[in-house]
């Protein structure tokens, strides 16, 4: 099995650190931990960053620049809005708020996750673009195994894991 590439309905492992390219900064990466696995053409990774590994075999090492629209996207002014402060009363008994803080607010379409950008007395600005949207992203990928998937992962469109045993 070791002639098999990254392609539609290959599970993939790869170890990956992501960085910032003007100034280097590291903002993921899979050092020190296990493997990402994916089902690769499903959609469970940006764009990109499959596009880039397509045809890589195991042992493998790409690196490769994204533009955001490869990436997470362009920035959306809409996804700003500000939000009356007494609103996090409750939360304000057990923390306190900053700017810069990451928090989660409960919508109507599941969990959003938000960053605080202003805030004053009477409002919070809460930014519901994804931190890296907007930019563009530099990442360097091993190719550590491939297995194709099984049919429970192609109908679910994920992978199980490494050995491809459910852990859900
Ligand atoms: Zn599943």
């Amino acid at each position: 099995m070791t002639d098999l590439k990254v392609e539609k309905d290959i599970v993939a492992s790869v170890h990956y650190t992501g960085t910032h390219p003007d100034s280097g900064e590291v903002f993921d990466s899979s050092e020190g931990r296990e493997p990402l696995s994916f089902l690769v053409g499903h959609g469970q990774m940006i764009p990109g960053f499959e596009e880039e590994i397509l045809g890589a075999a195991v042992g493998e090492k790409r690196e490769f620049l994204l533009t955001a629209d490869r990436a997470y996207g362009p920035r959306d002014d809409a996804a700003v809005m500000e939000i009356p402060r007494s609103q996090f009363a409750e939360l304000e008994k057990e923390a306190m708020l900053e700017a810069g803080m990451q928090l989660v607010a409960q919508m109507p379409h599941g969990p959003s996750p938000f960053t605080i950008t202003v805030l004053t007395d009477d409002a919070v600005t809460a930014d519901f673009n994804h931190t890296l949207a907007g930019k563009s992203l530099n990442f360097a990928v091993e190719i550590v195994e491939l297995r194709s998937a099984n049919e429970d992962e192609k109908s679910h469109g994920h992978a199980h894991g490494s050995d491809g045993s459910i852990q859900h």
